[in-house]
């Protein structure tokens, strides 16, 4: 992972010491905290949703069941699928010890920017470069 930066001219974003395996812990509960926090407003949504729709909801509702946390799933926004998903991923690359390199130059994210947005998955320049595309698209 490293011997890719190397011989590269050094960026003050990037030209930092791998992350520490206390610095992962702590990014990782982040992530875990943020996704909690996530699934839960997710929650109070869906029960607003559903209190509004008590007529048209059938008469046995198991909360428990598989169709309900089914639903809940599906009536996830969009928006929100998509982070919870994003995070799921970054959790997992913390286990798998392939967190914080980016997905579009393999340079090593910047330490700020996981430390805002560990659920990132390009470094500064590459999501720069991508939202100016997406930009150039409207
Ligand atoms: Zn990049």
């Amino acid at each position: 992972m490293a011997a890719s930066s190397a011989g590269k001219i050094p960026d003050p974003d990037t030209d930092e010491e791998p992350l520490s395996s206390g610095e992962l812990a702590e990014l990782r509960a982040l992530l875990e905290a943020k996704r909690v926090a996530l699934v839960k407003a997710a929650q109070e949504s869906l029960e607003q949703d559903m209190m509004l729709d008590t007529n048209e909801m059938p008469d046995e509702v198991d909360l428990a069941s598989t169709e309900y946390i089914q639903s809940f799933a599906l009536r996830l926004r969009g928006r929100e699928r998509h982070f919870l998903d994003k995070i799921d991923v970054a959790i997992q690359k913390i286990e798998d010890g392939v967190f914080g390199t980016c997905e579009e130059c393999e340079e090593e994210i910047g330490r700020k920017r996981l430390a805002a947005r560990p659920e990132t998955t390009l470094c500064i320049r590459c999501k720069e470069d991508q939202e100016r595309e997406e930009r150039d698209f409207r």
